[in-house]
């Protein structure tokens, strides 16, 4: 009887467990052990277990052919204080899959591959989906391996000491590339749960803009500048706020969000100057994340206009949406249909691993749901049921992809 996916999740959910949540930093303590976890649950299957340079680590069963690989995984990494699904899940599953198919002796065209992608959450190490990027190529190993984390420690440095790589697993030099990729999540938002549906089949992963916002008003004493001749910065940033909400709930399928807000001088007596903000924007729609774009730049005109203030918008960072593969999506709605299993479409407005995959080889992703949606939080959780099902729908899905391939 294989272990289920619930009990291998509860194991690794004992790693790095603190009081408000899970901290599993690439090359710490904790993230070190559920690495070697998870390649003693590989060698107890009769997996190859290997590692690369940057610290992925790969359960590999062996096909009939040694065609290129079907890849599928996610991440062991986690935020500060995160959750025991967000990453761990797609991993735990994947282990489950190939369990499965030992303990029924399956024999499968290519070899399966399961990766645990090192660094997704880029919560150590400034740069997110590290592994997965460097995989692909997006970023070079040499460089990564000079970047500082945030206690002072270079990426090599980290990866050379007791919690970088593991010390009894072969070392794979090369990054092959793999037939296809699937990866199996937790939704980490409320869409599946508010509909009812068990399942997601993930359109696409979301594009990202970002902005920073600086409003220039002028400072003055709160008690005697009148109200009509105020050029109140907060005042003028709070309008903004809320009439980019307006804009992107009428623009649809799209999100926006100002997170991150400073005031100067920040008194309470003082009628505040000058504002920094930042504008957090994403959907799967190129077209939608363009007008977003238009109607901010447009908003932030109209509201310097009317009230007298300067604002300055600048994008720091842009990113395109990845569409995931017609082809592997059509395959997981034609496997859970004929598993009489519902689902829906969804996007993903967070990033995965996925996303950096995708540009090596066709790529999707299957979501289960989030207990009110919660991620990155101690108490992020999904069903016992929904986790099982999520595991056959997607050991299904993979064998119907080795099929098709
Ligand atoms: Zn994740």
């Amino acid at each position: 009887m294989p272990i289920s996916v619930c009990d291998r999740l509860a194991e690794l959910g004992e790693i790095g467990r603190g009081e408000r949540g899970l901290t599993r930093q690439l090359f710490t303590e904790p993230e070190h052990r559920a690495r070697a976890l998870l390649a003693r649950w590989g060698r107890e299957l009769n997996c190859e277990v290997v590692q690369d340079r940057i610290g992925n680590l790969f359960v590999r069963r062996a096909g009939r052919s040694n065609a290129p690989a079907l890849q599928f995984g996610s991440h062991l990494d986690t935020v500060l204080d995160g959750g025991a699904y967000d990453g761990a899940y797609g991993v735990a599953g994947g282990v489950s899959v190939l369990a499965e198919l030992a303990a029924h002796g399956v024999e499968t065209q290519r070899p399966f591959e399961l990766a645990a992608w090192a660094g997704e959450e880029g919560s150590r190490f400034p740069v997110g989906c590290l592994g997965s990027a460097v995989y692909v190529g997006w970023e070079h190993l040499d460089e990564m391996l000079e970047l500082r984390g945030d206690d002072g420690m270079t990426l090599a440095q980290a990866r050379n000491g007791p919690y970088g790589l593991l010390p009894d697993v072969p070392i794979r030099d090369d990054f092959p590339r793999p037939a296809a990729y699937a990866e199996l999540h937790i939704e980490q938002g409320p869409v599946l749960e508010r509909a009812g549906v068990p399942l997601g089949v993930v359109t696409a992963i979301a594009g990202m803009h970002r902005y920073t916002v600086r409003v220039n008003g002028e400072a003055g004493h709160a008690g005697t500048v009148p109200m009509p001749v105020r050029r109140d910065a907060f005042s003028a940033t709070a309008e903004l706020a809320l009439m980019l909400e307006s804009a992107a709930r009428e623009i649809g399928d799209c999100v926006a969000t100002i997170g991150w807000l400073a005031i100067t001088p920040n008194q309470t007596n003082i009628v505040p100057g000058l504002v920094e903000c930042r504008i957090d924007a994403r959907s799967t729609d190129p077209v939608r994340l363009k007008e977003l774009d238009r109607r901010i730049h447009a908003l932030a005109k109209e509201v310097a206009g009317r009230r007298s203030v300067r604002i300055d918008v600048h994008r720091f960072e842009e990113r395109a949406p990845t569409p995931l593969d017609e082809g592997l999506k059509g395959i997981l709605r034609e496997t859970l249909d004929a598993h009489s299993l519902a689902y829906l479409d969804v996007p993903s407005g967070a990033v995965h691993d996925a996303m950096c995959i995708a540009s090596i080889c066709p790529a999707a992703m299957l979501f289960v749901p989030s207990i009110a949606g919660a991620s990155h939080v101690g108490h992020e959780r999904t069903a016992p049921a929904d986790l099982e099902r999520g595991v056959d729908a997607f050991k299904a899905w993979l064998l119907a992809i080795d099929r098709a391939l």
